[in-house]
């Protein structure tokens, strides 16, 4: 059968250049410009992920990812910015992202490619980085052929937040960062999460990228019960489990899937002539996806019996109704909760009185190789191609008289008196150095350029204390992501 568990994939393009396969085709009239780095993965069916505890040399560099998140957004919202990056990769493609723990081993120390049991597989750090680098990734195998392979490194000097607008979107680099490490290259694509720059927010995939990663791990399966004409969807649909009843009064069905958001899945059961008396149903993604799993039982009736929902991305939820007998029929149906709405599970049902045993993850374990070349992907790498790409950049005013406002941003207390004035000449590029001062920290001593200024700015203003930035007119502002 067919299943993200007994997926594999091999090898990826090793023979080829690190800067492969830019892509060009038409879909839907439209233009898709995604590029691949011609690595992935050789097991997409389980890839781990892990935040490195403060400490972890990073190139020597002691990684202070909890302190630097911690201090800025809760830590249950941080993580959750890494773990909603991560489900929403694994909900477009033939991927499960499992998250892991991690003991503080040296980034790029010796061990496996994939499916190191001392940390993920993609490991998550934060250390100093230049101003205009909000974070970089490292290529996945084969081009980097060891443990630091798909490692993800942030800036520790960045203003991160996790709000609306936010000007350095934790989620929004997450996903592109993520992106790289499972395979992805930057896109010519304005709107893609895998353009080069930090343009705003970006929390959901755009098009261009959903094609990219499935070019690269193939869309999400289908699991047995949803493929090959089958469907379990409805309950009129639901799937009789009684035949795989094992002589302990128990069902254990793996390689299950929530393939897209509100997809449900059916089932139905019978109690046994020997039974406990209860009616035990566990849905487990830990260790297997991000999903978040959730259960319902119902009578044949269609009465609920019982619901739960999980509360956390690669959950185990369990349910169990009480007082059931010989005979009696009951529907369980199988979703997903908040947050990680796709993903791999396995499902058990218990009548009897002995213990279930979980799931065990895949095995996916790739011994370290020689690395190809390149494969450290900062945000930064086209500086020399590109150097105003370099800046800020507001830009385009086009006519006269349009006003051009500069909010402040997150909890910063902005004031502008510290700007110069524009430049008095029609449609020559104008910027500053250091458009940092001492209450508007967010520029982060970086330049701020107004390029193509047809007219003279009318003001300089603010908004309100959460919205970056807003523009009476502009089109574009960059920030390398
Ligand atoms: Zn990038």
């Amino acid at each position: 059968m067919s299943h993200p568990n007994g997926r594999s994939r091999v090898g990826g393009s090793s023979s080829s250049p690190r800067r492969a396969r830019p892509a060009l085709e038409g879909l839907e009239e439209r233009l898709l410009l995604y590029a691949t780095l011609g690595a992935n993965w050789v097991y997409g069916a389980k890839i781990t992920y892990s935040f490195a505890p403060d400490g972890t040399s990073v190139g020597g560099t002691p990684s202070t990812l909890f302190q630097t998140m911690d201090s800025r957004i809760s830590r249950a919202d941080w993580q959750k910015a890494f773990q909603s990056a991560a489900a929403t990769w694994q909900a477009v493609a033939g991927i499960n992202l499992v998250q892991v723990a991690d003991n503080g081993q040296a980034f790029g120390g010796s061990g496996n490619q994939q499916g190191d049991t001392r940390f993920g597989d993609i490991r998550i750090g934060a250390i100093p980085l230049d101003t205009a680098t909000l974070g970089a990734a490292f290529a996945p195998p084969p081009i980097n052929g060891g443990t630091l392979a798909g490692d993800i490194v942030l800036n520790s000097t960045t203003p991160w937040t996790n709000v609306y607008y936010g000007a350095r979107d934790l989620t929004t680099v997450a996903i592109h960062e993520f992106g790289h490490a499972l395979g992805m290259d930057h896109s010519q694509v304005y709107y893609a999460d895998m353009y080069a720059y930090y343009v705003g927010q970006r929390q959901s995939l755009n098009s261009d990228d959903v094609a990219g990663i499935q070019s690269i791990y193939g869309a999400r399966p289908r699991d047995a019960f949803n493929s090959n004409g089958y469907s379990n969807q409805y309950w009129y649909q639901a799937m009789g489990l009684d035949p795989l009843r094992s002589n302990l009064n128990q069902i254990r069905l793996p390689n299950l899937d929530i393939s897209y958001p509100g997809q449900t899945e059916w089932f139905w059961v019978t109690v046994p002539s020997s039974n406990s008396g209860k009616l035990t149903v566990q849905m487990q993604s830990t260790g297997l996806s991000s999903l978040t799993p959730a259960i319902s039982v119902y009578d044949v009736s269609l009465n609920l019996k019982g619901t739960v929902d999980g509360t956390a991305y690669g959950d185990t939820a369990t349910i169990t109704v009480p007082g059931v007998s010989a005979g009696q029929a009951y529907f369980i149906r199988l979703s997903s909760s908040s947050g990680g709405w796709t993903g791999a599970y396995g499902m058990q049902v218990n009548f009897g009185n002995y213990a279930m045993t979980p799931f065990p993850p895949p095995y996916t374990v790739v011994a370290s190789q020689v690395g190809g070349p390149g494969g450290f992907i900062p945000m930064t790498a086209d500086v020399g191609a590109e150097p105003d790409e370099d800046l800020i950049r507001i830009g385009d005013l086009a006519g006269n008289g349009d006003a051009l406002t500069v909010a402040a941003f997150g909890d910063r207390t902005a004031s502008w008196s510290a700007f110069a004035a524009p430049s008095p000449t029609p449609g020559a590029p104008w910027s500053m150095a250091n458009a940092q001062n001492a209450s508007a920290g967010w520029w982060g001593g970086s330049w701020i350029s107004v390029n193509a200024l047809d007219d003279a700015l009318s003001s300089w203003g603010r908004d309100g204390d959460d919205a970056f930035p807003t523009f009476g007119k502009q089109s574009k502002v960059q920030r390398r992501a």
